[in-house]
């Protein structure tokens, strides 16, 4: 399966699951675009390392996905793109009375309006290109809710019903458009949450992670980065032409309960 001669932004990916999409795609062959809101040193440095591992092209574009112009402009400074992967996103966990407004309104926009502000500017490129794939990374919270994550699950829904919008909008054209559902994946945004879970439960850090976040994955296993860039990779085959509109659960099993 190859992806040569295809360009991949995914934003977000500095980190945790972005940067093992990324990695995915590129030992899939396609040229990659990674994305945060920093500019710091080993943010490009990670983009260098991407190019010489896996002799693509790859670079690291600065642009914030909390605000919808600088979503647009990481479109037409990549020059657009053939696969667009929607990944980036944060949490805060809170009871919905005492929900901070500020981290309500960043979490709406990181984790949802980007999705919103991205493919509309990546669409033209797409279809002057003459196919695309659009992959979303959703949340099993996408498709179920939890205590306490008011905005991650609204906007996590959010980003499901997107999806199949924009596979309704693109039926007919050589796009496709799907959300991912991972469940537990250890990476950093999953680490920030343990010390308020272990403070919301009282709970120790082993009970956290065995009696909260894998209570309710059956294979009792967080699933990986590599997991999520694979799956990505087969939305983007051939194989995969026809999917669209849907989510993919990588989740254990979490969904089946
Ligand atoms: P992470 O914290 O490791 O990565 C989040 C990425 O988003 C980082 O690269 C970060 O720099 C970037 N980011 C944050 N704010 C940004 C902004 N304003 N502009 C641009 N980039 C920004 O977390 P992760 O676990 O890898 O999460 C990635 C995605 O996967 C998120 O959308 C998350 O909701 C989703 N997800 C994660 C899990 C999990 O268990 N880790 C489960 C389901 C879904």
């Amino acid at each position: 399966m190859t992806l040569a001669n295809k360009t991949a932004i995914v934003t977000g990916s500095n980190s945790g699951i972005g940067l093992g999409v990324a990695r995915e795609l590129a030992k899939a062959g396609a040229n990659v675009v990674l994305n945060s809101f920093t500019d710091r040193e080993e943010d490009h440095a990670l983009a260098a390392g991407i190019a010489e591992e896996f002799g693509v092209e790859a670079r690291y574009i600065k642009a914030d996905m909390s605000k919808g112009d600088e979503c647009r402009q990481l479109i037409k400074d990549a020059g657009g793109c053939d696969i667009l992967v929607n990944n980036a996103g944060i949490q805060h966990v809170a009871p919905i009375d005492q929900f901070p407004v500020d981290k309500w309104d960043a979490i709406i926009a990181i984790n949802m309006n980007s999705v919103f502000h991205t493919t509309a500017a990546a669409l033209p490129f797409m279809r002057e290109r003459g196919w695309g794939r659009v992959v979303n990374i959703a949340s099993a919270h996408g498709l179920t809710a939890s205590p306490y994550k008011a905005a991650y699950i609204a906007a996590k829904h959010g980003v499901v019903g997107m999806s199949k919008t924009v596979a309704l909008e693109t039926a007919q054209e050589p796009i496709t458009c799907n959300a991912i559902c991972p469940g537990y994946v250890l990476t950093p945004l999953v680490e920030a949450q343990i010390p308020d879970t272990m403070k919301e439960y009282n709970m120790s850090r082993d009970e956290v992670v065995k009696n909260v976040m894998l209570t309710r994955q059956p294979s009792k296993e967080f699933a990986t980065v590599e997991q999520l860039g694979g799956t990505t990779v087969f939305l983007c085959s051939d194989a995969a032409a026809q999917i669209t509109g849907t989510t993919i659960s990588v989740d254990g099993g979490w969904t089946a309960l």
